[in-house]
């Protein structure tokens, strides 16, 4: 048996977002969850391991997608303490497979993946939920979703005001003047979730939270939600008022029952039944289910983050690569071509 040597393509945090552009990620996102609602991809649960002192977590989250042909692998990393270190809270890679025969084409930086996707995600969600004269946004969280949140919904509504919260007041501020600065927009830090919330048409919730930052009763009619921290069954952002009062829609409705705090608190408590969850993404773009039919009704997005978004991310960036001529073509059998 002969192993052949061959180029592994390594793109850094830098290199991820220049080739990941958030128009084309929003495009990539909905391209690959529609091939999730019908039946063109594999993607298992994801799965978890807390570190032995319980200050990490380490997520394995696999998948594949038929067409374009994409195979691969994030190991997420969450460690909440390196905010005080000044390092990103989510880490990891994501490793591409070629398709064919297994072979690693791509180690990806999974941080700067994370945060393009994620937000392309709730780009597209919105796309097709939110009323279309929306223009006022309210983001709870100013991290590092907080920032690529702000740049996806640009790119699907016509944005006039932003609202920021944040748990650390000082954050909100200093988002609120860089987005300003950056996005030529009206941006505005509050002291209190309810009053970036009680006037938006469309609300990002990004953050750590584990108990609720928002409450049901501050939603206006015709809100579009995106839901998209608390990825654990205990933990969840929103109050079980939010998520009665509105039409959920999930990423996948498998891992909304196991990981959706959001959601399993209250089904826990009685409040509603897994019915209660309308349809997932997907369905709402390939039109299988209804999306929004009332200018006044409250759409939420409940995300959890699919591996399906990691694969495709990767799988365009890996191309884009291609294209630029940063790795070398292929034959049939994965053997490099030289230049
Ligand atoms: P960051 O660590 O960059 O930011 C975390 C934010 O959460 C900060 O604004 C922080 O506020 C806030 N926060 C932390 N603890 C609390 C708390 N107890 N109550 C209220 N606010 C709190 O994280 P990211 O921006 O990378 O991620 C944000 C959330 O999105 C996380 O929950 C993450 O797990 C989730 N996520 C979801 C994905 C998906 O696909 N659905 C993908 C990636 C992340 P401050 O700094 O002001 O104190």
């Amino acid at each position: 048996m002969t192993v052949s040597s061959h180029e592994i393509l390594v793109l850094d945090a830098a290199e991820v977002s220049r080739l990941f552009p958030m128009k084309e990620a929003v495009r990539v996102m909905e391209t690959a969850l529609a091939a999730l609602a019908r039946g063109e991809a594999v993607q298992p649960l994801r799965t978890f391991m807390f570190t032995k002192d319980g200050a990490g977590i380490l997520g394995l989250m696999p998948a594949q997608l038929q067409t374009p042909a994409a195979l691969g692998l994030k190991a997420v990393t969450v460690f909440p303490n390196n905010a005080r270190l000044g390092l990103d809270t989510h880490q990891g890679a994501v490793l591409l497979f070629d398709a064919g025969t297994g072979r690693l084409l791509a180690l990806l930086d999974g941080g700067a993946t994370t945060a393009i996707r994620t937000a392309a995600v709730s780009a597209v969600a919105t796309a097709h939920l939110a009323n279309e004269s929306a223009t006022e946004l309210a983001i709870l969280g100013s991290g590092v979703q907080a920032r690529t949140h702000l740049e996806a919904i640009l790119c699907v509504r016509k944005i006039e005001r932003v609202r920021i919260w944040s748990r650390t007041p000082e954050h909100a501020r200093a988002l609120a003047e860089e987005m300003a600065e950056r996005y030529q927009l009206e941006v505005i830090p509050v002291r209190q979730p309810e009053l970036a919330v009680r006037e938006a048409h469309i609300i990002v919730t990004v953050t750590a939270a584990k108990t609720p930052i928002l409450y049901g009763e501050w939603l206006a009619p015709g809100t579009h939600l995106n839901a998209v921290g608390a990825s654990l069954p205990d933990a969840r952002e929103l109050d079980t008022q939010a998520v009665k009062r509105s039409k959920l829609i999930v990423d996948s409705v498998e891992s909304a029952l196991a990981e959706a705090g959001d959601i399993l608190i209250p089904i826990s408590e009685g409040a509603f039944t897994p019915d209660h969850i309308h349809a997932t993404l997907g369905e709402i773009i390939i039109r299988a289910k209804e999306g929004r039919t009332t200018a006044s009704e409250i759409t939420l997005f409940k995300s959890l983050g699919l591996g399906i978004e990691d694969v495709a991310a990767a799988q365009f960036i890996y191309q884009r690569a291609r294209e630029e001529r940063m790795v070398n073509e292929r034959d049939e059998r994965g053997e490099e071509v030289k230049r």
